[in-house]
C-alpha cells in the first residue's frame, strides 16, 4: 500500500505524522549540522540541546515538580520492574504489589527477588476484568512502597483515580498511558514508562522519580541499575538512546502546541467515547472490562466466537486498519487508540464494525 494504515497495535504504536515528517526532513541533515541526529556525538552541544529541551517539555507538559528527576534510560518497562526494588527497598524491604494484569504480575515476581514482596490484591482470578479494590488499612503498614499498573495495556482497565494508598509511597507503571491524561505527580514517588506507545520509538524508559529516594541503592548494584548514576549526569552517564529521545522531544513539542495534556486528553476522550458507545450498542461485539475501569488506550471486546474475531481482524486488515487482534494469550480484539490515534481512525474502525455486524447476523 502507498498511503498509511490506521494501525491499532499496542506499541511500538502509531506516531503523529508531523514528528514524522519533520523527522524524514531533518534525517540527512539536522538543523544545518550536515549530519543526522542518529549519526551525532551525544556530547555535542546539538544532542546537548535536544535532551535539554525534552526534559524542560516533559516537565511543563507534566507539571512535574523541581524535586523529581526525570531520566531517560534503556531496558523498557521490563528493566524498572528490577530497578524500582532494587532501589527503593531501602527500609524495611517490603513492597506490596497490585496485581491488576500481566505486567504488574512481571513486575511484582521480578521484586520478589529483592525483598518481602507481597500482593496487595489481584483480579487474575477473573481474567484482570477489572481493578481491585483495596483499603489503605490492606496495605502492610512498613512497607518501602505499593507498585500499580496505572493502565493495563493487555487487557485494557485504567486506574480511573489515583488509588488511596493513605501516607504510602506509591509507583506506578505508566507505559500505557503517560500523556494521555493530567496526573498530579506528587501523589507519586515513582512513576515509569516505556517510550513506544504515547511517546517515541522503543528504546527510551522515562522514569520521573522524587529526589529524594535516589541514592540509597546497595553499594552493590550495578551501576546502570542505579537510579543515582544517571540523575547525577542528566541521564548521559552512557551513550543515551539518542534518537528515541530526539522523537520524545518531537512528540512533546508537539504535544504543546496542540494544547498540551489537557487537550489530549479531551481528543482521547472523544475517541474512546465513539468507540465504547459503540459497543455498547452492539449485538455482536462485547467490550471485555468493567465499564468503571474502562481504558482511553486499549479498549478491548469479543464477539464470542474466535472464528468470526479472526473473520473480523482480516477483514479491518484489508480496509487499512491493523493490529487490531488482541493479546496473544487473551484473544478477541483490542483496538490501541493512543494519542497518535487520528479520530478518523476509530471513526473508520466503528464503521466497519457496523458494516461487519449487520453482513454476519
Ligand atoms: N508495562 C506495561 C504497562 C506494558 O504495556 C509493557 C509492554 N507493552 C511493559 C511494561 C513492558 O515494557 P517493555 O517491553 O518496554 O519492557
Amino acid at each position: 500500500t502507498n498511503e498509511r494504515v490506521f494501525n491499532f497495535s499496542a506499541g511500538p504504536s502509531t506516531l503523529p505524522v508531523e514528528v514524522l515528517e519533520k523527522a524524514a526532513a531533518e534525517m540527512l541533515n539536522y538543523d544545518g549540522t550536515g549530519e543526522s541526529v542518529m549519526e551525532m556525538s551525544h556530547r555535542s552541544a546539538e544532542y546537548k540541546q535536544i535532551i535539554e529541551d525534552a526534559e524542560k517539555n516533559l516537565r511543563t507538559l507534566m507539571n512535574i515538580p523541581d524535586d523529581y528527576y526525570v531520566l531517560f534510560l534503556q531496558g523498557g518497562g521490563t528493566l524498572q520492574f528490577s530497578m524500582v526494588p532494587i532501589n527503593l527497598l531501602t527500609g524495611s524491604k517490603k513492597a506490596d504489589y497490585l496485581i491488576t494484569g500481566n505486567w504488574a504480575k512481571k513486575a511484582y515476581e521480578e521484586a520478589t527477588k529483592f525483598g518481602d514482596v507481597k500482593i496487595l490484591a489481584s483480579s487474575e482470578e477473573d481474567n484482570y476484568s477489572y481493578i481491585p479494590k483495596f483499603k489503605p488499612e490492606d496495605i502492610r503498614p512498613d512497607v518501602d512502597y505499593v507498585h500499580i499498573c496505572y493502565n493495563n495495556t493487555i487487557f485494557g482497565t485504567h486506574c480511573n483515580e489515583v488509588p488511596d494508598v493513605g501516607d504510602h509511597l506509591l509507583v506506578a507503571d505508566m507505559s500505557s498511558c503517560i500523556l494521555s491524561e493530567e496526573v498530579d505527580v506528587t501523589k507519586f514517588g515513582l512513576i515509569y514508562a516505556g517510550a513506544q506507545k504515547n511517546v517515541a520509538p522503543a528504546g527510551v524508559t522515562i522514569v520521573i522519580v522524587r529526589k529524594d529516594l535516589v541514592g540509597k541503592a546497595p553499594a552493590n548494584t550495578p551501576v546502570y541499575l542505579d537510579y543515582a548514576t544517571h540523575a547525577k549526569k542528566g541521564s548521559m552517564y552512557n551513550t543515551p538512546p539518542c534518537y528515541p529521545i530526539y522523537i520524545a522531544g518531537e512528540v512533546f513539542k508537539y504535544l504543546l502546541k496542540n494544547g498540551g495534556v489537557k487537550a489530549t486528553h479531551e481528543r482521547d476522550v472523544e475517541k474512546a467515547n465513539l468507540l465504547y458507545g459503540y459497543l455498547d450498542k452492539s449485538e455482536m461485539f462485547k467490550p471485555s472490562v468493567a465499564k468503571e475501569d474502562r481504558s482511553l488506550m486499549n479498549i478491548t471486546f469479543v464477539t464470542g466466537d474466535p472464528e468470526l474475531d479472526k473473520k473480523f481482524i482480516a477483514g479491518a486488515k484489508e480496509q487499512g486498519m491493523i493490529n487490531l487482534a488482541g493479546y496473544r494469550t487473551v484473544g478477541g480484539m483490542r483496538a490501541s487508540t493512543y494519542n497518535a490515534m487520528p479520530l478518523e481512525g476509530v471513526e473508520a474502525l466503528v464503521a466497519y464494525m457496523e458494516k461487519f455486524e449487520n453482513e454476519n447476523k
